[in-house]
């Protein structure tokens, strides 16, 4: 791979024939259409926010440098910007008067209503570009490890430069799109931000049962997304009709995963619903996050609530009148142990040695205090098991 550097292009250049496209958030071309700023493999822009946006003007204003820009060269006179399309789009949008900047006197002032020579200084400031001539799979092997500036590219972001191709825009305008109607739904049950490939990433991760990129370098060359769609819709339609409910814990919650796992039995909503709440309205149950799963198993795996403990003070107490008795009637301290048949039907364990149990089983409606508590030696309690 061969590159140059370039110091003579300027904030000016650039912005002759730029093109923000509002309804993508995308910058699209500059410097007089020779250069496309956002490639399919690039991210959406996510500058415009009032302050990275805001950020970058106010470097070049104070005449601080903009960090390095990378443009690869895809033709004769023609680029694309391989990195620093962030801030190229920034200062795009502010010269094109999509957004203002806060005056020293607290006046927010578009770029038509600066003082001339504040315009002047921000389009004769000129930029530092390398421009990287090389085959597709060197520029993209080499944008995987540049990551320059501003925010570091995602998981995703990298996966869909990688695998940038038909898949990849048809995927993106499904699951990229802030625009499309379904994203209220979906947000339901899926964490992280539209823009930043979250929804994306999670659709991938559930059609591919967690591997990505195998999925997406199958795939890249396929003009439809009929199969990842397909299968986000039946994961969605599954849980949104055995959870009537919708709560904030289920955001984010692995269902693909439990799809797969649990899709094949049946469930009443109703009864479900039921169970949801009891289960929401329950002191003891610590983990709400798993409430989800415990339902979807039948209820049966405690371990998912993370059921509250009995506190120090009241194992201490416990112990203390347990072994007191078992001295007397020259016992063990275990209560099992001490009906047991080998040498520590008489042990006195330590209090280290011992674990806190409930007698009736949360499951079976046993609360979490001392009269509900006894002390079992380790492996008895671990025999138990069901808290
Ligand atoms: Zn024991």
């Amino acid at each position: 791979m061969k590159t140059t550097l370039r110091t003579d292009i300027t904030v000016e250049d650039i912005c002759r024939g730029f093109v923000y496209n509002e309804y993508e958030g995308k910058g699209l071309f500059g410097l007089s259409g020779k250069l496309v700023i956002q490639p399919e493999y690039q991210r959406n822009y996510i500058y415009a926010d009032g302050k990275r946006d805001v950020a970058v003007i106010d470097s070049i204003l104070k005449g601080y440098p903009l960090g390095l820009i990378y443009f690869t060269k895809v033709a004769d006179d023609k680029f694309e910007v391989l990195d620093g399309q962030q801030r190229i789009t920034s200062f795009g949008r502010f010269v094109t008067g999509k957004f203002a900047i806060t005056d020293a006197s607290g006046i927010p002032r578009y770029f038509s209503g600066l003082a001339s020579d504040m315009q002047e200084k921000i389009l004769k400031t000129s930029l530092t570009i390398y421009i990287c001539e090389g085959t597709e799979s060197e520029i993209k092997e080499w944008f995987k490890t540049i990551n320059i500036a501003g925010i570091p590219l995602n998981e995703q972001e990298l996966s869909n430069a990688i695998h940038s191709g038909p898949f990849v825009t048809r995927a993106k305008e499904e699951f990229s799109n802030s625009q499309n109607a379904n994203i209220q739904k979906w947000s339901a049950y899926i964490s992280g931000s539209v823009l930043r490939q979250d929804y994306l990433r999670t659709a991938l991760l559930w059609v591919s049962r967690g591997n990505v990129d195998d999925y997406m370098s199958r795939h890249r060359y396929d003009d439809n997304i009929a199969e990842l769609k397909a299968y986000f819709t039946s994961v969605i339609d599954w849980v949104s009709s055995v959870f009537v409910d919708v709560e904030s814990e289920m955001r984010g919650l692995p269902w693909g995963e439990l799809y797969e796992k649990y899709h094949k039995s049946s469930y009443d909503p109703q009864t479900v619903s039921r169970k949801l709440r009891e289960l929401y309205a329950d002191f003891y149950v610590k983990d709400k996050r798993g409430i989800y799963e415990y339902i979807l198993g039948g209820c049966v795996d405690s371990k998912l609530l993370n059921i509250r403990m009995f506190d120090e003070p009241t194992k201490k107490s416990v112990y203390a009148k347990q072994t007191e008795a078992a001295r007397k009637d020259g016992i063990s301290n275990c209560p099992l142990c001490a009906v047991g048949h080998d040498g520590n039907k008489t042990r006195i364990w330590k209090l280290s040695e011992m674990d806190a149990d409930h007698v009736t089983a949360w499951s079976c409606g046993g609360e979490t205090d001392s009269r509900n508590c006894q002390m079992l030696c380790k492996t008895h309690n671990r025999a138990k098991g069901n808290r």
